[in-house]
C-alpha cells in the first residue's frame, strides 16, 4: 500500500466534509479555493486510502420521527376505536354456565365462594355445582 500523508488540501477537504458531508465538489472547491477537479481527485484518493469511508446520506431524523409519530397516532386511533366498545350489561350474555357450559342468556345465577364467583345459567346448575364441588367449596370457604 502506498503510504499516504494528507497535505493541507486533503485536510481542508476533510474539514469541509466534517462540517457538511453533503457538500458538492464545487462547494468544497469554492470554500477552500482549490479547483473542482483537484477537489474531486483528492476526494477520490482519500476514499481510496480509506480515510473517507463513505459519505452517507444525512437522514432527517426529525422528519422520520414525525412520520412515525403520525403512524403511531393512526394506530392509536384505530386501537382506541376497537377498545371503545361500550361495556354494558349486555356483555353478560356472552357468559357461559360454569357447570353445563351453556350460554347464560338471562341474569346469571351467582355462587360466591370466598373471593370467587361462579356463574350459572340456572339454579339447578348452581345447585349441582355446589354438590359436585362441595369439598372444594368448603375448603375454600374456610
Ligand atoms: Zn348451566
Amino acid at each position: 500500500m502506498v503510504p499516504f500523508q494528507p497535505d493541507d488540501i486533503d485536510i481542508a477537504i476533510i474539514e469541509s466534509l466534517i462540517k457538511d458531508g453533503r457538500k458538492s465538489f464545487r462547494q468544497i472547491s469554492r470554500e477552500i479555493k482549490i479547483s473542482t477537479p483537484t477537489v474531486q481527485a483528492r476526494y477520490e484518493r482519500l476514499v481510496n486510502v480509506g480515510l473517507i469511508k463513505s459519505v452517507s446520506p444525512i437522514i432527517d431524523l426529525g422528519m422520520l420521527e414525525n412520520k412515525t409519530e403520525k403512524r403511531l397516532e393512526n394506530i392509536k386511533a384505530k386501537s382506541t376505536k376497537k377498545h371503545n366498545l361500550k361495556i354494558t350489561k349486555d356483555m353478560i350474555l356472552k357468559m357461559t354456565c360454569d357447570l353445563c357450559k351453556g350460554p347464560i342468556s338471562d341474569k346469571p345465577h351467582v355462587l360466591k365462594i370466598a373471593n370467587f364467583e361462579r356463574f350459572f345459567c340456572c339454579t339447578s346448575c348452581r345447585t349441582l355445582y355446589k354438590e359436585k364441588y362441595k369439598g372444594r367449596i368448603e375448603s375454600l370457604s374456610d
